[in-house]
């Protein structure tokens, strides 16, 4: 019953924004990252690391397990795990500037803003004393990624990808007791909307790039990790 309720044409024709005004957001912001702006130094993505870091990223709906095996790869790998709804959370906690705004946005299930976001992670990476990271939960959206190449700019090795099908990840979401302000059924339908028109383009973009690795998400912890660990281990 709950697999009607999620088809992808009603996630779809009732996204808001819709998909066509995603498309014009990021038409724009695509133009944007194509300004001149974007040739000043400061903008020119690097980092003030001394060697260029090693950036994965780690993406997937809500609930499908990222920061489960995105733990596991870290400690089995050497990488450092960030996720950023982690760390958009803990900007709430340390009442940030952006805590009311991230607050507000987590709630609803919305994305929050591309700047913030990036210049958090940015900084995140440019204190740790780490070269090797995981990046669980991002880039979320076109504009995330855009955004993230004009500010940090460093190309991913990998890009994983944990499917599942919508009810098991509502069904994961609303058993994983955490305490979450968005861990309820309404939110949760939101974000996979959200995931659906948001996300899925910058999948879309890194499968057509070739660094796309798709892992089925249904199974236990040790299955799943069984099936990530040939993408590590060379
Ligand atoms: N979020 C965001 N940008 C990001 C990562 C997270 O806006 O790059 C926000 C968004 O509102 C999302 C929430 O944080 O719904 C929770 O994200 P998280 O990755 O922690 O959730 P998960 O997918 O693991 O359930
Ligand atoms: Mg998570």
């Amino acid at each position: 019953m709950l697999r009607r309720v999620f088809s992808l044409s009603t996630l779809i024709s009732s996204a808001k924004p819709s998909p066509l005004l995603n498309q014009v957001a990021y038409g724009l912001s695509f133009l944007k990252a194509f300004s001149t702006d974007t040739l000043k130094p400061v903008e020119a993505g690097i980092l003030s690391k001394a060697t260029t870091p090693t950036i994965n990223f780690v993406l997937g709906g809500p609930g499908v397990g990222k920061g489960t095996q995105c733990a596991r790869i870290a400690d089995t790998y050497g990488f450092t795990h960030l996720s950023v709804g982690d760390l958009l959370r803990k900007e709430i906690s340390s009442n940030s500037e952006y805590g009311a705004m991230i607050l507000e946005t987590i709630t609803k299930g919305k994305i929050v803003s591309s700047e913030v976001t990036v210049k958090l992670l940015k900084s995140t990476i440019d204190s740790s004393k780490t070269n090797r990271f995981l990046i669980d939960g991002f880039p979320r959206s076109e504009e995330n990624r855009v955004t993230y190449e004009r500010i940090i700019g460093i190309e991913p090795e990998v890009v994983l990808f944990f499917d599942c099908d919508e009810e098991e990840m509502l069904k994961r979401v609303l058993h994983r007791n955490q305490g979450r302000v968005d861990d309820n059924v309404d939110t949760t339908m939101e974000r996979l909307k959200v995931f659906e028109a948001y996300t899925l383009p910058v999948i879309r973009y890194y499968s057509e790039k070739g660094k796309l690795y798709k892992i089925n998400a249904i199974g236990t912890e040790d299955e799943i990790f069984e099936r990530v660990k040939p993408i590590f281990a060379p």
